[in-house]
């Protein structure tokens, strides 16, 4: 018989009730046990919701983060921790930094520990810190507790852990520790785990080692063999996993890691799977994660037993079949996805869609696929219709697409000869003063918003309403007297939604949301079909916020690489095809808005540096097709139309070639909590262009003095021309009040006047 598994399901709950029990406990409205009630009972509901599958997950579910829990169990907690609190707030402690409620008991200093993205998806975990004092030590209760509650539910319980070597490989050093060094220590842990599980009844343990998709230098490779060689001699047996990409050079090592079994990717490592057949040892296992664990489409089913049949008959019981990583990074459930359109909804599967489709899969393998004659007629209708559908398919935009030109993503001049252009149009003072975009979402705006949306609030009213608040915030930059100004982006919730939903080939769902970190979800739009722009999107907001100044008032645009990489998109075609897509709408939208009278026209991409894929090999591919689209958005626009850019980070230093490649006239980072070191790269590299190195943090609502962004300029100056240097925050300041911003904003402009004085005697 071939078994099925899932590597982990998602844990916010299919109303997110994980985050509303989060965020109530932090607010001390509910106890900790009632926390603890809720994640007992979503454990309890996603294990049934698993309970057609021959292994049920143990140790997926998280209250945070499950990195974050592997730090716990193997007892590695930062010094600064309060020792006192008990392991639930200990862990929220080194989370979120000093909680709120426990600000009295928690007297050493208690910074949230460093959050990074887990790969290349977008959820995010938490960094564990070692140093040479680092010592392990099992704190195993917490997962034998969950693996106790699943048997008593009668589950067949599968324990996951992140393996040692990938742990290891995701820490950080304050010091020069060798993270190897301690691996036989960590090993020793893992040993213990291992038996402890044995002990409870455990036979088969999901250990994750998703460090083999990724370039490791020998002793990486060989930091595995040894972990897998000791914990070898356990008395459970292991299944060593593999997910979000090919194996590529570390094929051979991951087919020959001394363990039980092995899950390989079977989406994106699909050409790796007849190998991986021939070369694993017949005394194994091999799991295949054969639905998408990472898009939220329906999986063909019939193709996939096409191939999967004699890979079935030849494997036996030694295949097993499985998503092709966590679900972690799906949505829950499509059920009451009432409001998406039905053509469209019958081509999506969520987490509880995609078990139910690995069900049928194996169905099909056991019995025949006679025995599931309905369900795989069904599943043939659902994607016959979306590959023939015309909502899919627009011919005008796929001509539009073959048909783009060289010139298209090339300005009429170069930069020098631009910037002598924009010069003159524009007689911008030294060291000009602008802002990222947006200006505070006061409860006002959402409430607006709000009430539009379900119609409390008319069309009329709403645009009155909007075109107030621009008028408040032209009038206040005006005061302040900065140089250029923005509309503040008051009618967006969002930053890919609000364009997702003026564009064709966008789907939204109601409940789609997905773990970003801890208590915080996202609802990443559907890229469902070819896209284009039926009508202008920005360009009425754009002009009345212009004529209310003579100032230039910048338009405001979300950049097609990031629309893309903050979407699920389609799999039938290639990332860089919908993109490039994506890039032809926004070109129109920039050419409309230069049509309408805007002279300066910001294009944000801000997600640009996380589409990065894993393996470094692949980058300059991927930064081909990015910087290719943004040109196209952005290059149609004569020569004294100014293009800006903005960037929520800040480590170009293995991309400024494709930075300096994007040509943008004016490029605004975040650069204030690293004293402008990271403009050295800028330095080095001669970046030719304006840049605008973000001056003051919008995530601290401190506000910054004067003085405090003068030193920082002086610094930005001793690295970069000054006649290219801009002065603004380093993001955008819709989280912020208007108390916070209007001072900041004053220093800002100040600052700029005395680095005039000072900076040009
Ligand atoms: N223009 C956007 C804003 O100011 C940019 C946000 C971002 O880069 N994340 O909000
Ligand atoms: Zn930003």
């Amino acid at each position: 018989m071939i078994r099925t598994h899932n590597l982990g399901f998602p844990r916010i709950g299919k109303n997110r009730e994980l985050k509303f029990a989060l965020e109530s406990y932090w607010r001390s409205e509910i106890s900790q046990q009632k926390l603890l009630n809720i994640g007992q009972s979503l454990r309890e509901q996603h294990w049934q919701l698993q309970g057609n599958l021959d292994f049920q997950p143990v140790g997926d579910f998280s209250f945070y983060d499950h990195v974050l829990d592997t730090s716990i169990l193997v007892g590695n907690e930062p010094g600064r921790v309060n020792p006192d609190a008990n392991t639930l707030d200990r862990l929220f402690q080194i989370a979120r930094g000093q909680s709120q409620q426990n600000s009295t008991t928690c007297e050493h200093h208690c910074a949230a520990g460093e959050m990074t993205k887990w790969f290349d998806t977008n959820y995010h975990y938490i960094v564990p810190e070692i140093d040479n004092q680092t010592r392990f030590a099992l704190h195993a209760d917490n997962l034998l507790n969950q693996v106790r509650e699943a048997k008593a539910l009668n589950h067949n319980v599968k324990p996951v852990i992140v393996g040692p070597v990938t742990y290891l490989w995701l820490a950080k050093t304050k010091d020069e520790t060798n993270k190897l060094s301690l691996l036989d220590d960590l090993v020793v842990v893992y040993e213990q785990l291992l038996i402890r599980l044995a002990d409870e009844g455990v036979e088969w343990v999901q250990i994750d080692e998703p460090i083999l998709v990724t370039e490791l230098d020998p002793s990486w490779q060989h930091a595995l063999k040894q972990a897998y060689f000791s914990l070898h001699k356990t008395p459970v047996k292991l299944l060593l996993t593999t997910y979000f990409g090919q194996l590529k050079d570390n094929l051979l090592l991951a087919c020959e890691l001394p363990v039980d079994g092995l899950h390989i990717d079977a989406i994106t490592g699909f050409d790796e799977i007849s190998k991986v057949v021939d070369w694993l040892s017949p005394l194994k296992v091999l799991s295949l994660g054969i639905i998408n664990g990472r898009n939220i489409w329906k999986t063909d089913l019939n193709t996939t037993l096409d191939w999967l049949e004699p890979i079935a008959t030849r494997l036996k019981d030694r295949l097993w079949l499985a998503p092709s990583c966590s679900l972690l990074h799906v949505p829950v459930d499509l059920t009451n996805e009432d409001c998406l359109d039905k053509e469209i909804k019958s081509w999506l599967a969520f987490a509880v869609q995609k078990i139910e489709e690995l069900s049928v899969i194996a169905h099909a393998l056991n019995y025949g696929r006679s025995s599931v004659a309905s369900q795989l007629q069904h599943n043939a209708a659902a994607i016959a219709s979306r590959q023939h559908s015309d909502r899919v398919h627009n011919p005008v935009v796929k001509t539009r697409s073959s048909e783009i030109s060289n010139a298209m993503s090339q300005r009429q001049s170069d930069y020098k000869h631009r910037a002598l252009t924009q010069k003159k149009r524009f007689k911008l003072p030294l060291f000009p003063t602008t802002t990222i975009g947006s200006f505070p979402q006061t409860n006002a705006i959402r409430q607006a918003r709000k009430h539009y949306k379900n119609g409390q609030l008319n069309h009329s009213d709403y645009e009155q309403f909007i075109k107030s608040e621009i008028k408040h915030t032209i009038d206040i930059q005006e005061e302040i007297g900065l140089d250029v100004l923005v509309h503040g982006e008051a009618e967006r919730n969002d930053m890919v939604e609000y364009f997702g939903q003026q564009l064709d080939g966008y789907a939204f769902t109601e409940f789609g949301w997905v773990q970003s970190y801890g208590s915080r979800c996202v609802k990443p739009p559907i890229i469902y079909g070819d896209i284009s722009r039926p009508n202008p999107m920005t360009v009425a907001w754009a002009c009345y916020a212009q004529s209310l100044s003579k100032k230039p008032v910048k338009g405001m645009l979300t950049g097609p690489v990031t629309m893309l990489n903050w979407s699920f998109v389609r799999d039938d075609q290639p990332r860089s095809q919908t993109c490039l897509q994506l890039a032809l709408a926004i070109r129109d939208e920039v050419l409309d808005l230069e049509q309408a009278g805007i002279s300066i026209i910001q294009i944000d991409e801000a997600a640009l540096r996380e589409g990065l894929p894993l393996r470094q090999s692949q980058w300059q591919q991927y930064l081909d097709w990015a910087v290719t689209s943004f040109k196209i958005s952005a290059n149609g626009v004569s020569d004294s139309t100014q293009i800006h850019t903005h960037m929520c980070y800040s480590e170009f230093n293995d991309i400024i070639d494709a930075i300096a490649n994007m040509d943008a006239d004016v490029i605004t980072i975040e650069t204030s909590r690293s004293d402008m070191e990271l403009l050295d790269v800028f330095n080095e590299f001669n970046y030719p262009n304006d840049i605008g190195p973000g001056v003051y943090d919008i995530h601290s609502p401190n506000i910054p003095s004067v003085e405090q962004i003068v030193s920082l300029m002086t610094l930005a100056a001793e690295r970069i021309d000054i006649e290219k240097l801009w002065l603004n925050p380093d993001c955008g300041l819709k989280t912020r009040g208007w108390d916070e911003v209007t001072p900041a904003l004053k220093a800002l402009v100040s600052a700029s006047h005395s680095l005039r004085k000072t900076l040009t005697q």
